[in-house]
């Protein structure tokens, strides 16, 4: 190589010592866990504010120097105070803690042809294909008229069953077969099975037997279970949030174990990763306050009370400046700010690579990818991210021998993305997207690189900790 060529870094080139091999796996197993047991936003903030609170934040307010705060459950806010004053800017990571999934619809329960569903409604930017002929579980929460929440969780624990939406045999499937994709899988096709036994009829009942099997008795037999089990009627699910999402834990992938695969890494390895990396800069003393900011709603445009274009963040970080520097002004503050939009970013497929403009795409195992601009089109709904600022972060990174890459989301004009770094570079403050590179991305099964989990864990942390 010459040396004023560049070229991106293999991670695993990089570490390779027992101790970093350690390292590696210690985070993996933790991510994994992670990954496998938090498959909701909701799942996922209650994970976060627990362990910010085994680390001594407080759900109370910011006076003690290390503050959280959630709304509906469903984002969060952390905050921990530096050295500095407020008016040094505050050091953030923002990711986003929602996932392509099925929404049961609010009146789910059908029964056709001897077999009782839910129906769903889609969430985010699926390939529907990919989620027929495959166990799911159900994951949420039902609100009872009286605010009673009922938690639900089925399809995860060992023998629990499963449930799963059926695809058509390949021996009909001929006209479908010809149909573009788009059109060949239909959303109201999308039904999960969830169960098909008609409810019992007592003996004295036996002459009306076969009227009643006109009258659904397999959703009344489903209806029956709910009830036992939750305690809820058919009402109840109007004011529920159930989503259907692919059953079973995280693990490691391929024969040397190098991968990561399960659902929602995107967000919640960024998630998981701001997390770790916040927790373990508290031990130095960080110059800057640091906050993680952990949004819903980022799949679907990041609407609601919930999402990036809420007042929410506004509303937090009003709270740390009177709690931690009241003399410090709103504007003063954000415009010095200095943020990371944690995201993931598409990596080459091996299998797809001339939808990729090799130059300016992210290789896995090459570390954290940086994006300055995501959008369509002509930079369309971009923000584009200041060289000033990556000259700074590729500096830091650079000193503390972290690799990195740089890329585009695909050839130009070949398709596009957005995330939440608009939403908040419109404060003024310094933002860029940076993540791990995935495969398979929004599908039920992603796939990461261990070293970068691990390289981009250290890149977060030199972020928080640098001056
Ligand atoms: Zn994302």
């Amino acid at each position: 190589m010459h040396a004023f060529d560049y070229s991106s870094k293999n991670c695993w080139e990089v570490y390779n010592s027992n101790q970093d091999e350690t390292a590696i796996n210690q985070l993996s197993a933790r991510y994994l866990d992670f990954l496998g047991a938090c498959k909701t936003e909701r799942e996922t903030v209650a994970y976060v504010a627990a362990r910010l609170e085994a680390a001594g934040f407080s759900a109370e307010g910011f006076g003690s120097g290390k503050g959280m705060r959630n709304i509906q459950g469903k984002a969060i806010f952390a905050a921990a105070r530096g050295g500095l004053g407020l008016s040094a800017g505050l050091r953030i990571i923002f990711a986003h803690t929602d996932t392509p999934r099925l929404d049961l619809k609010q009146r789910p329960l059908q029964e056709q042809s001897e077999v009782a569903q839910f129906k769903t409604h889609y969430y985010g930017g699926i390939r529907k294909y990919q989620w027929f002929a495959r166990p799911l579980a159900l994951h949420g929460v039902i609100i009872r008229e009286d605010g009673a929440s009922v938690r639900v969780t089925l399809g995860e624990a060992k023998g629990e069953p499963v449930f799963a939406i059926s695809d058509l045999l390949p021996h009909l499937a001929s006209a479908q077969m010809d149909q573009p994709l788009r059109a060949a899988f239909e959303a109201e096709k999308m039904n999960l099975i969830i169960g098909h036994k008609p409810e019992p009829v007592k003996k004295r009942d036996e002459r009306r037997k076969k009227e009643e099997q006109e009258q659904n008795r397999i959703k009344n037999h489903i209806l029956r279970l709910l009830h036992a089990k939750y305690g809820i009627v058919e009402e109840d699910l109007y004011s529920a949030e159930l989503q259907a999402v692919p059953a079973g834990p995280a693990v490691e992938v391929g024969l040397d174990g190098s991968l990561l695969g399960g659902y929602g890494q995107d967000d919640r390895i960024n998630v998981f990763l701001g997390l770790e990396a916040l927790l373990a800069s508290l031990d130095g003393e960080n110059s800057h306050s640091c906050c993680l900011v952990f949004l819903d709603k980022e799949e679907i445009g990041s609407e609601g009370s919930t999402g990036a274009k809420s007042r929410f963040f506004e509303y937090c970080v009003q709270d740390v400046i009177a709690a931690f520097d009241p003399g410090a002004g709103f504007a003063e503050v954000m415009l010095a700010s200095r943020a990371l939009s944690a995201d993931v970013h598409a990596a080459v497929d091996p299998d797809w690579q001339d939808l990729h403009e090799k130059l300016n795409s992210a290789l896995l195992g090459h570390g954290p990818c940086f994006c300055k601009f995501t959008g369509s089109r002509g930079k369309y709904e971009a923000n584009d991210a200041h060289p000033e600022y990556f000259a700074w972060l590729r500096g830091i990174l650079n000193k503390a021998g972290i690799p990195w890459q740089m890329a585009e989301l695909g050839k130009v004009d070949g398709g596009g993305g957005g995330t939440v770094a608009m939403h908040f570079a419109g404060y003024g403050m310094n933002i860029i997207d940076c993540g791990p590179a995935v495969l398979s991305m929004h599908s039920p099964f992603e796939l990461t690189s261990k070293v970068d989990l691990y390289a981009t864990w250290l890149a977060f942390k030199t972020f928080f900790s640098s001056r």
